[in-house]
């Protein structure tokens, strides 16, 4: 007898777990298959996926159901995705079915969506085409079109109608005398992306030196991480394209993934250019159809390379030799609904399991991969310089205390004013760039740069009007607002925040002719707005874009030769500890837009710190001369990757009741956490704060948060698999209990 364990269908923590079925005999039953099977009472109809295989089993034969009928006829799953998906069941501790879902369409659940089917004809059996085309000679429409049916083979109809005039009159014709016959076929919808020549190069010295490590990783037995650090304009892209090149003459296939966001046809027809018709592209934009039609073309192994965003991570990809992460710095690569996987660490999982090579790259890596690149965990390659001697951009950084002295208080200085209407007046565009996450207003002093900062915990305390204080989100400490500074005592000290419509209201005060474009999170509301705007802009309908750090990556507009950053240190002074590192990515990303053509590009730097190393750093565009500064700040304040930061947000629309359920989950997740680390760890917990989160109501719920420090010892894990357990027998404790590992944003 065959048994086979199927995961059900059902999102629900009570039937999170395997359930045995019987083979019948006829149904040709494998690992990864989705299938019909009777369930619960009254045996209804699920949907389940078969997860293992066994010949006997435990339970009573006689209570043991059938398998009603496989869904598709090839396993949905491959074996790789379902040691995956117990991977991640165990790391994230997530339902198994949660992790099944990132690796099939959720189309295919439920069959909402199905295989597109088209007409087409072909030769009649018993038919020779040679004799019938001699026998059409009065009739040559009739003949062409034979003898093209005859070449192609099968055709679709409709294909054959567009060939020639009187075609499908023809058609019918000839199917009418039996010598055509009438069938279908299934056709692929596929996205359809612009092939974008490229030329190919001879490769610098760094950019072959990259390649051949990652081939000899390719080569080599067991699996490697390489972390392509290279500035912008260095020509990464041309080190992705070789090693996949050669790792599909090895006959394996590729995953890269690229930001959402930079997922541009552009980019797409730089592969396509090179691979043709063997690539699959995987995003969010795609319609339902298209979506599906690609992961099997993936899945019958009609593509070998996969491009596309954090969940192509997921790819059904059998025989994987290569996963590059292209801008493996972004945030977006960290999903925010559940799971709540990193795209990251779901790679390197990967690449462990299916013994492949894994790719990081970057001109900003984050300061983990780049601790762990130094440690010997991952192999490091270097473009440190852009290709063919383009110089990278020139950056100024304008003092923004010296315009306030010289009686200047709008939010340009008069540098950034001049070259913008230089710009404008010789018919090139601007990017004006700020960022700003809603929440955040820093205190500082607008004639000395002093910034409030908490003195536990140094980081750049938030003012909240309510109370008229400012507040540590860290430690939960709170001071009233000096009302002089208390460095140079003089009375400038204000909360500072600038949002992108003060930016377009000032431009239009100073220059009332310019036609601008606004993006940020407001104008961005309906998918296609982003690539609306980017190609108005990259249409020259517009001379200046505004926008957050959304305009700070991906496209290349040859014609913007300044960037202007209006307010550095609105992300230098985020109230967190990465501030400094967001800082330095953005600013590197931001310069990197300008200047891509011919015309040497400026970035206009503008910040009340312009002593401050992450910008002197960010000016001289010095990674490593970043990484060191930032490191020792991170080991002397024990900030990650030292640490790690575990958040527990606890939201409900009665105030009381997200109170209460966070007091309640803290003391008891603390006394079991003390019991755990014992005697050896009581100096683990670096920070364990019960408060108000952040923003303290969202959409009618009132929000409180438990925040976690600890000390990264060989304790942690276990530390961390006992918040998880915890966390899942708390989740009635109010409307919503949610655990975030290392959160991306506080708020
Ligand atoms: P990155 O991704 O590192 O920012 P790209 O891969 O986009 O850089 O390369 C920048 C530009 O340099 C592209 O226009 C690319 O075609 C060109 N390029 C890449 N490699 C070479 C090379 N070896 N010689 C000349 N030009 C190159
Ligand atoms: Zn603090």
């Amino acid at each position: 007898m065959a048994y086979a364990q199927i995961v059900i269908d059902i999102n629900h923590s009570a039937v999170d777990r395997f359930f045995t079925y019987r083979i019948p005999d006829a149904l040709p039953v494998k690992p990864g298959h989705h299938v019909f099977v009777p369930f619960g009472q009254g045996d209804r109809l699920k949907e389940g996926f078969v997860v293992a295989l066994s010949d006997s089993t435990d339970l009573d034969p006689s209570a043991v159901k059938d398998i009603v009928r496989i869904i598709e006829p090839y396993p949905v799953l491959t074996e790789d995705q379902l040691a995956l998906a117990k991977w991640m069941h165990t790391a994230y501790h997530c339902l198994f079915i949660d992790a099944l879902c990132c690796m099939i369409p959720a189309q295919l659940r439920g069959q909402r969506v199905r295989e597109k089917k088209v007409a087409t004809v072909s030769i009649a059996p018993d038919i020779n085409p040679e004799e019938q085309i001699a026998l059409l000679m009065h009739a040559p429409v009739q003949q062409t079109v034979l003898r093209i049916v005859k070449d192609a083979g099968v055709i679709p109809k409709n294909e054959i109608g567009k060939l020639l005039p009187g075609a499908s009159n023809a058609v019918r014709a000839l199917l009418g005398k039996g010598i055509l016959t009438e069938g279908s076929e299934t056709v692929f919808r596929k996205p359809s992306s612009p092939v974008i020549p490229t030329a190919f190069h001879t490769l610098t010295e760094g950019q072959s030196n990259a390649v051949d490590t990652i081939v000899q990783s390719m080569n080599g037995p067991d699996h490697k991480t390489v972390l392509l650090h290279g500035v912008t304009g260095s020509g990464k892209t041309e080190v992705y394209l070789n090693a996949i090149r050669a790792c599909i003459d090895r006959g394996k296939q590729a995953i890269v993934l690229v930001p959402e966001i930079s997922l541009t046809p552009q980019t797409v027809g730089r592969f396509a250019d090179r691979f043709g018709s063997r690539i699959a592209v995987l995003h969010s934009r795609l319609s339902v159809g298209e979506r599906f039609d690609e992961w099997r073309r993936i899945r019958l192994k009609m593509a070998d390379i996969v491009i596309g965003a954090r969940s192509a991570v997921f790819a059904p990809v059998e025989n994987l030799g290569l996963i590059i992460i292209d801008e493996e710095h972004e945030s977006s690569y960290q999903s925010e609904k559940t799971p709540r996987y990193s795209a990251i660490d779901v790679a390197a999982q990967r690449a462990k399991l299916s013994g492949c090579t894994l790719v990081l790259g970057s001109a900003t890596p984050q300061l983990i991969s780049y601790y762990r690149a130094l440690s010997g965990r991952y192999t490091l390659c270097s473009l440190p310089d852009r290709v063919a001697g383009r110089p990278l951009p020139e950056v100024e950084v304008i003092n923004m205390r010296d315009e306030l002295l010289l009686g200047n208080n709008s939010i340009f200085s008069d540098r950034l004013i001049e070259l913008l209407s230089t710009t404008i007046g010789t018919g090139k565009q601007a990017m004006l760039f700020i960022n700003r996450r809603g929440y955040s207003t820093f205190v500082s002093c607008r004639s000395c740069g002093y910034v409030l900062k908490c003195d536990n915990c140094d980081i750049s305390l938030t003012y909240h009007k309510v109370e008229g204080r400012a507040r540590c989100h860290y430690c939960g400490m709170t001071k009233p607002l000096p009302k002089e500074c208390p460095n140079c005592g003089k009375p400038f000290l204000k909360q500072f925040g600038i949002g992108t419509e003060q930016v377009e209201e000032t431009l239009h005060k100073l220059f009332p002719t310019v036609r601008s474009l606004r993006m940020d999170t407001d104008t961005m509301r309906t998918k296609d707005a982003y690539s609306r705007i980017l190609s108005a802009f990259a249409s020259g309908q517009a001379q200046v874009l505004i926008g957050t750090q959304m305009i700070a990556k991906g496209h290349d507009f040859p014609n913007v030769t300044l960037v202007g950053v209006v307010a550095a240190d609105t992300t230098l002074n985020l109230p967190d500890y990465r501030s400094a590192e967001r800082t330095f990515q953005l600013l590197t990303q931001v310069a990197g837009r300008a200047g891509r053509d011919e015309t040497p590009g400026r970035v206009v730097l503008q910040t009340y710190a312009p002593q401050h190393p992450i910008i002197r750093f960010a000016r001289e565009q010095n990674y490593p001369a970043f990484y060191q500064y930032e490191i020792a700040e991170r080991k002397k304040m024990l900030y990650p990757p030292f640490s790690l930061f575990l958040r527990v947000v606890f939201s409900d629309t009665e105030e009381q009741k997200a109170a209460e359920a966070c007091i309640a989950y803290a003391k008891s997740l603390e006394q079991e956490l003390r019991k755990l680390l014992g005697e050896e760890g009581k100096n683990d917990i670096l920070l364990f704060v019960a408060a108000e989160a952040p923003v303290a109501r969202i959409s009618g719920l009132t929000r409180f948060q438990l925040l976690v420090k600890l000390l990264r010892t060989k304790r942690l894990p276990d530390a961390i698999r006992l918040v998880y357990e915890f966390q899942s027998k708390s989740s009635d404790l109010c409307q919503s209990v949610e655990l975030e590992v290392n959160p991306q944003d506080m708020y």
